[in-house]
């Protein structure tokens, strides 16, 4: 498989635990909203230690961004993301994935799930093309949620958060329960684009075809 090493033009914090890499993007590299490579550190000891993470920005943008979370106490490849500097070098592979976008629906996403979405919903809101999507996103506590500037710009009231851990004043607290999803969403004969941690995944399918939402029209991670 092809290899390309890519330069850190900035590295930073977005949340307590996640961060945000723009790199340098390869001439005539191509992927499509939704889509992972296997990325590693071009560093001694690093290079052949590979881990999927998801490309955030639009296909259409001249550089790469990466929203990753970490996990320092894995002492695995997103903890020693951490340590990276501007000008440090990644490598990236081929892209792959079968998340894409078919049409307007709603996006669920859990926790670093929302990675898989963030590409495609930026490229609709950049072609004023974001229309009636809705975003629900679970996250633990108000601290974990990814973009939530932006996504409340894009969206406005079709982005709804639940939190799982903190009660708060602003947003639901539980799981992602069909009374829930009745609650929140109007129409189930559309796309649900699902991706979040396997058990949340698993539920909300389960939700979903016992609410006669279409098996075709669920789209996630195969
Ligand atoms: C298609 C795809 C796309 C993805 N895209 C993104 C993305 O865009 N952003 C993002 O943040 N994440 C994404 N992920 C998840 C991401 O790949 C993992 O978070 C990442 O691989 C973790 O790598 P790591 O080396 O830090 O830790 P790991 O490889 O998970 O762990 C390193 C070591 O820590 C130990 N360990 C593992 N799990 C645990 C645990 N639960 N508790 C204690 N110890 C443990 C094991 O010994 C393991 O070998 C994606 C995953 C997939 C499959």
């Amino acid at each position: 498989m092809k290899t390309h090493i890519i330069k850190v033009r900035s590295i930073t914090h977005i949340t307590h635990n996640v961060l945000r890499i723009v790199t340098t993007k390869p001439p005539l590299y191509n992927f499509s909203s939704g889509q992972a490579t296997e990325l590693s550190i071009n560093k001694p000891g690093w290079q052949d230690i590979k881990r999927p993470f998801t490309f955030t920005s639009p296909p259409i943008d001249n550089h790469l961004e990466f929203t990753i979370k970490t996990y320092p106490s894995r002492k695995g490849l997103t903890n020693e993301l951490l340590k990276l500097k501007k000008s440090d070098e990644l490598i990236i592979r081929d892209s792959w994935g079968t998340i894409n976008y078919r049409g307007e629906g709603v996006f669920i996403a859990g926790g670093a799930g929302i990675t898989s979405f963030i590409s495609a919903l930026r490229t609709l809101h950049f072609q004023n093309e974001i229309g009636d999507n809705k975003l629900i996103f679970a996250n633990n506590t108000e601290e974990d949620i990814i973009n939530k500037k932006e996504f409340e710009d894009m969206l406005g009231d079709n982005f709804i958060n639940i939190l799982f851990q903190e009660k708060s004043d602003k947003y639901e607290h539980g799981c992602l329960t069909k009374d829930f999803l009745k609650r929140n969403i109007s129409n189930f004969n559309t796309y649900f684009y699902l991706c979040g941690p396997s058990h949340m995944e698993e539920s909300v399918e389960r939700i979903l075809l016992n609410l006669k939402v279409d098996p075709k029209a669920i789209i996630k991670e195969e």
